[in-house]
């Protein structure tokens, strides 16, 4: 095999060279203990404290001291929900999310619930989007804190996250937003957006994997995660990821300075490869908002095809795509969803998630093309369905 091309920058990237020289004298050079009290113990601070700056500065917290880092997503996710929930259980003991949130936010809620919390999940419409009359209505006296994501990771849908904040303050609840898919494509104001918690990871902005934050801003109470250590001010114990950080802190930096660029790019290249689809191909769905979404995650369903087969196809071609989440992948169960937008289960088990990153070239995109339209008519060929659904 000697082409191969990746389309599955969601589930992680490449650790960019920019990134990568950030990182590679904190493991030899600068690597003291940024808890010592020695000047290699102060070195290493430094590095730590920039990086905290960087990210402060590139979601417009108020201080850096608010941002506290975590192993990624997955953990800054159940530090908020777990840490809001038993922070505040004097107040009330209701949680409001969506049905649509990655596995950290549903399964972090679902162990509440397994403790007494009451969770409601939200519906979206067909598009992906939480409605706000929606989240009004469930908002009641107990509600302690709402969490919706900002991007979501199959589809790429964009949620109203300014006025979902507001909603929540105007009923004196604390919100949370997973930003780990919206970091790089989308301009983030934590002040302006009324956001008191907000998750982000570095390896899906070509950053390192293993490393990610919980901004929490300032007064929000919130249990502490790991005791035994003075780190992030003593919430988060452990020996800091020096070299993880500053890849990290760099790799905001430069999600911020490229965003437009790179915006402009995938948006070109997301409308040249769902026009070459869309002619090339019958029965395609693209699922997720048409609009209002990020440029470089598309989902389409594939009528009479299971998304397995055609991975596997593609994969033979060396072109790395995946069904619904990686988190999905491999069960055969249809994606959450894909399921709350409304898709029946046959569409949603025939949906393929391209996520482009930043460094495609168009004359990939036609390789994908062509691959992709060999792959859907053989599958198509022998599919035992197809002779069930299709009328002509
Ligand atoms: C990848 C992802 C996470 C998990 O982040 P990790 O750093 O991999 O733990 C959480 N939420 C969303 C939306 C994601 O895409």
């Amino acid at each position: 095999m000697e082409k191969r091309i990746y389309l599955d920058n969601a589930a992680t990237t490449y650790v960019s060279s920019e990134v990568l020289n950030e990182m590679l004298p904190c493991f030899n050079t600068i690597y003291g203990n940024s808890s010592s009290l020695h000047s290699f113990g102060r070195d290493a601070m430094a590095i730590v404290d920039r990086a905290k700056d960087r990210i402060a500065k590139a979601i417009n917290a108020e201080k850096s001291n608010e941002i506290y880092f975590t192993s990624g997503g997955t953990e800054a996710n159940n530090w908020a929900i777990k840490g809001i929930a038993y922070a505040n259980k004097d107040k009330g003991n209701h949680i409001i999310t969506s049905a649509i949130e990655h596995d950290s936010i549903i399964e972090s809620c679902n162990a509440l619930r397994r403790e007494g919390f009451r969770v409601t999940f939200l519906p979206v419409d067909e598009n992906g989007l939480v409605n706000i009359a929606d989240l009004m209505h469930f908002i009641d006296k107990e509600t302690i804190l709402i969490s919706i994501m900002a991007v979501n990771n199959e589809i790429g849908t964009i949620q109203n996250v300014k006025a979902i904040a507001k909603t929540a303050h105007e009923n004196g609840i604390i919100f949370h937003t997973d930003a780990v898919q919206g970091i790089g494509a989308l301009k983030f104001d934590v002040q302006d957006m009324e956001i008191d918690l907000m998750s982000m990871s570095a390896h899906k902005i070509y950053g390192p994997k293993g490393i990610g934050a919980l901004y929490i801003r300032n007064g929000i109470k919130i249990e502490d995660l790991i005791d035994g250590g003075n780190q992030e001010r003593g919430k988060r114990g452990g020996t800091t990821n020096v070299p993880a950080i500053a890849g990290f802190g760099k790799a905001v930096e430069i999600a911020n300075r490229d965003l437009v660029v790179n915006q402009q790019k995938l948006r070109a290249i997301r409308n040249y490869f769902l026009e070459q689809v869309f002619e090339k191909i019958p029965n395609v769905k693209l699922n997720g908002h048409p609009l209002q979404k990020i440029q470089g995650t598309v989902n389409l369903s594939f009528d009479f095809i299971e998304g397995e087969s055609l991975l596997m196809l593609l994969d033979m071609n060396g072109i790395a795509v995946s069904t619904g989440s990686a988190c999905t992948s491999g069960s055969l169960e249809p994606s959450h969803v894909l399921k709350a937008l409304g898709l029946s289960n046959e569409l949603a088990q025939g949906s393929i998630r391209f996520s482009f990153g930043k460094a495609i070239t168009k004359k990939e995109v036609d390789y994908v093309v062509e691959k992709l339209v060999e792959s859907v008519e053989k599958l198509r060929n022998i599919s035992p369905i197809k002779d069930g659904k299709r009328k002509n």
